[in-house]
């Protein structure tokens, strides 16, 4: 499917502690702020701190990509603060030099998922982490068949990143609950974009509820 939305064309919802809260290069938060209720998900990894219904979600999601697949899935990781973005940041801009590269697959402080508690980035027991190749393996390919009915969804993937800002990450996955990720897997599009319809919904139901 085409999509064309400007990233700016996306408003936000404005519950941050809600689990559709946009967030991208443009839709950054505050340094200050940090979810609550938050916890470690009961899955192997390192990093396996969630935002509690996040966390359920995921422990849900791995037991059953087990029994499926007979595949274990890994946490690279959940949370991360401000502070450990901006460090993240830092390093990669030493290494890449220019800020255009590193921005390509970096967020910076404040414009990361990670920091709202709601994402994570998936990895599969024995193989290399946050690969493209992850969508190769099994786990990959299970959780793009399956991420959905746990809640999850892909959210940078391929040919998206005109959009979302991000280049391709089939390991990364965002919590929006299991109602809104079986309405974005269905229109398989960004969550910017879903974001766009979501709004053109609300106003068309205003418009309709005026007559
Ligand atoms: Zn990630």
């Amino acid at each position: 499917m085409m999509v064309s939305a400007p990233l700016d064309a996306a408003a936000p919802q404005h519950d941050i502690d809600g689990t559709m809260f946009l967030i991208n290069r443009d839709w950054r938060v505050s340094r200050y702020y940090i979810p609550e209720r938050m916890r470690q998900a009961e899955v192997k990894g390192q990093v396996r701190t969630l935002r509690e219904e996040a966390a359920a979600a995921l422990e849900e999601m791995y037991a059953a990509c087990k029994e499926d697949a007979n595949i274990t899935l890994t946490s690279v990781s959940g949370y991360r603060s401000y502070g450990k973005q901006s460090t993240i940041y830092s390093n990669k801009l030493k290494r890449v030099k220019t800020k255009a590269k590193a921005d390509r697959y970096v967020a910076r402080p404040g414009a990361s998922e990670h920091q709202l508690g709601l994402a994570m980035d998936v990895g599969q027991k024995g193989k290399t982490n946050l690969s493209e190749s992850f969508a190769k393996y099994g786990g990959g390919k299970w959780i793009r068949e399956n991420c959905w009915k746990y809640g999850f969804i892909l959210r940078y993937d391929e040919g998206w990143e005109d959009v979302t800002g991000y280049g391709y990450e089939p390991w990364h996955i965002r919590y929006v609950g299991k109602e809104m990720a079986a309405a974005i897997h269905e229109k398989n599009i960004p969550l910017e974009s879903f974001m766009l319809l979501l709004r053109e919904e609300q106003l068309l139901d205003i418009i309709i509820g005026d007559k």
